[in-house]
């Protein structure tokens, strides 16, 4: 089962690979008005928020390498020239997160990052569970500012809370509170709709990604837009039923272990089949919760 899992991640991998090699097709942006300075940007990879006011440009995560130009246009017809962001945050260190960390940093950006994304981003990294290793980024795509636990932004006329959520995702993700426009960009702690990749070899584990997402429903309310790492906009209703979705499928899983089912013999409650089509299958996303139990 373990290697079935595998194979299947890894041609789904490969197949991304190959679309984005390609280059038949113009990569694009797209750009959506949020609320104040901010707006919802959608390439590829993970979901960006960019803030883009009088206090110049910041932008949360920037997807693959190759998409980077396009964010730039895209950023310009936003702010018009030179459209560079002054600081860019990044949830954790995937590169379909922080891909464009070198573009900006050698376009003088500031990139900033939970001391754990520094760290997995300067050493090589084995990705076991895609059988693909990745080498250490190049000095310009490195977080430069660092921290712990938080940190705290004023820019544009907002307060950003920068929040590290510890062993979720993977070890070093953040969440960022727009607290006075009240949205959220929650990095890989959310993907709408959709079982979850969670980075065991990273640092990640399915009950503390359980735990930190139950954390952050205490932090938003009704009217907070909540933009997940990977799916369109969400609502606090959208991440209540995410979070029902962990605990129940981690339950489902638990309980059959504890029968002595094999991963194969599992199969889980029909409610969830649809949360299954996107990047991680059901059978993916079962050994992900077996392998952190
Ligand atoms: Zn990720």
């Amino acid at each position: 089962m373990k290697n079935l899992c595998h194979i299947a991640l890894a041609s789904l991998l490969l197949a991304a690979t190959a679309n984005a090699d390609s280059g038949a097709e113009a990569l694009s942006v797209q750009t959506k008005p949020l609320k104040g300075a901010l707006y919802f940007m959608q390439g590829k990879g993970g979901n960006v928020v960019a803030s883009v006011g009088a206090d110049g440009i910041l932008i949360i995560d920037d997807d693959y390498t190759e998409y980077a130009p396009a964010y730039h246009t895209a950023l310009q017809a936003v702010a018009g020239q030179p459209g560079l962001p002054r600081f860019v945050i990044n949830t954790h260190w995937h590169f379909d997160h922080t891909g464009g960390n070198a573009y900006w940093g050698e376009r003088d950006a500031v990139i900033l990052a939970q001391e754990n994304v520094y760290q997995r981003m300067s050493t090589r990294q084995e990705m076991k569970a895609f059988d693909r290793v990745v080498e250490p980024s190049p000095a310009a795509a490195l977080p430069v500012v660092t921290y712990a636990d938080s940190l705290t932004l004023r820019f544009n006329g907002d307060r950003l809370e920068v929040r590290h959520f510890p062993t979720g995702h993977t070890d070093g993700d953040s969440v960022v509170f727009f607290t006075a426009e009240n949205v959220v960009h929650m990095g890989d702690h959310f993907f709408k709709d959709r079982f979850p990749f969670v980075d065991i070899g990273s640092g990640g584990n399915v009950l503390g990604y359980t735990a930190n997402v139950a954390a952050i429903l205490d932090l938003v309310n009704d009217a907070t837009i909540i933009v997940p790492g990977h799916g369109g906009l969400a609502d606090k209703a959208d991440l209540q039923r995410y979070h029902r979705m962990l605990v129940s499928t981690t339950a489902q899983v638990q309980a059959a272990l504890e029968q002595g089912l094999s991963l194969e013999q599992i199969s889980l409650d029909p409610e969830w089949a649809d949360w299954g089509q996107g990047f991680i299958n059901e059978q993916a996303w079962i050994s992900f919760i077996a392998g952190s139990l």
